[in-house]
């Protein structure tokens, strides 16, 4: 079956009891034995749970990996897969990656004995350099957030493979429809489930997809040792948001390249980031491995951080807020928002500006989305 179709019919669909066609919510802590000994399959919610079962096996199948779980966040996903290594163990990281990821690798998982090195994931020499005999993981993101950097995943997998080292994809902003790691040799995809897969701003989540039964049976003793699952009532909702995936990457994307092409040519605008622009620097990558862009869009202003704030209050239909993914078009500004939890240099280091707007472009219409931006680009 073909992605569209397996959006809306993966996974025990219609449930077998009586045949819902919409996956029934199985909101119980626990499950009543048939015998001593004897399940009918799920015993509690924490170690599996029916609903969740079907988002499981919903995004296993979109990735094209072995099986899937669902987490209570991106960041619980994150926090998961993390536990995977070890004490002494060493990871090489994308430098621009979202900040949570960043700020979990730098001031929590250090401490309990990790070690990461940030690296632009552009050169191959560069990560080659970044890599030690303790190296066990290398962890990308692409398009990266906030500034929509492209990493080749078949030149990391490769690198990866040489070294005998597990690689991670954090596939939040391509979705499985614009971007399948796993095809790629990725050896595990992890998701916050919190943006486009669920697409409504109704819901925070995470997913991990598996490609190996080894690291399918770990990551389901971790969920579960650590409790880090999703509840059946969000993985609902997930699910309903996944059947209209195809259909909002698409307008998406649209939406987004028209608002990439308005701002380049804004007077008041220093820099657009969008890989579907031919000027991005990752975008013969992007156009390789993608089937699309996807549909944020940064851009740096011309002017003082001043020009920037009035920008920001002056928007209409985007409203100024965190998070990306949903039907509703957002504005945020990352050196204060989503990416305050960085250190400041480091922020600057990774091109990350006080002038830098990112804009997550919804399904309104395109023509309402850049009037909001004009009028509020050139006040009075
Ligand atoms: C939002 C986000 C996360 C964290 O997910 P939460 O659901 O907010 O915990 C991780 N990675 C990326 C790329 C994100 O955008």
């Amino acid at each position: 079956m073909r992605f569209e179709t397996l959006a809306i019919h993966a996974g025990e669909r219609p449930d077998r009891t009586f045949g819902a066609v919409s996956v029934p919510i199985y909101q119980t802590s626990t499950f009543v034995f048939e015998d001593v000994g004897k399940t009918r399959g799920y015993d509690y919610s924490r170690t599996s749970n029916p609903t969740r079962k079907v988002l499981e096996d919903t995004v296993a199948q979109l990735e094209g990996g072995k099986a899937g779980f669902a987490f209570a966040t991106g960041m619980a996903a994150e926090a998961t897969v993390i536990h995977l290594l070890k004490p002494g163990d060493h990871i090489v990281s994308g430098d621009d990656v979202y900040g949570g990821t960043y700020r979990l690798f730098q001031n929590v998982m250090q401490d309990f004995g990790l070690e990461f090195t940030f690296v632009r994931m552009d050169n191959r020499a560069r990560i080659e350099d970044a890599i030690r005999p303790n190296t066990r993981m290398l962890w990308l993101e692409t398009p990266s957030n906030p500034l929509l950097n492209i990493v080749d995943v078949e030149m990391v997998v490769d690198i990866a493979r040489r070294h005998d080292i597990l690689t991670v994809a954090d596939n939040t902003f391509a979705t499985p429809y614009f971007l399948r790691p796993i095809e790629y040799g990725v050896d595990l995809v992890v998701h916050s489930t919190t943006k486009y897969l669920n697409g409504h701003c109704d819901v925070v989540g995470g997913a991990v997809v598996t490609t190996t039964d080894k690291l399918t049976e770990r990551i389901q003793f971790l969920l579960n040792a650590m409790g880090t699952c999703a509840s059946p009532f969000d993985c609902w909702l997930v699910l309903r948001g996944i059947e209209t995936l195809a259909v909002r990457m698409k307008q998406h994307e649209e939406n987004a390249l028209a608002v990439a092409n308005y701002l380049k040519e804004h007077p008041l605008v220093k820099k657009v980031f969008y890989p579907g622009l031919d000027s991005h620097l990752g975008y013969e990558i992007a156009r390789r491995q993608m089937k699309g862009f996807g549909g944020v869009v940064s851009f740096e202003a011309r002017g003082s951080i001043e020009s920037v704030n009035t920008f920001l209050r002056r928007l209409k239909v985007f409203s100024l807020a965190e998070s990306l993914g949903g039907v509703a078009s957002l504005a945020e500004h990352p050196a204060t928002m989503s990416h305050a939890s960085m250190p400041k240099d480091y922020r600057e280091k990774v091109g990350i500006t006080a002038e830098l707007v990112r804009l997550s472009v919804g399904l309104e219409n395109v023509d309402d989305l850049i009037d909001d931006l004009r009028q509020a680009l050139e006040p009075g």
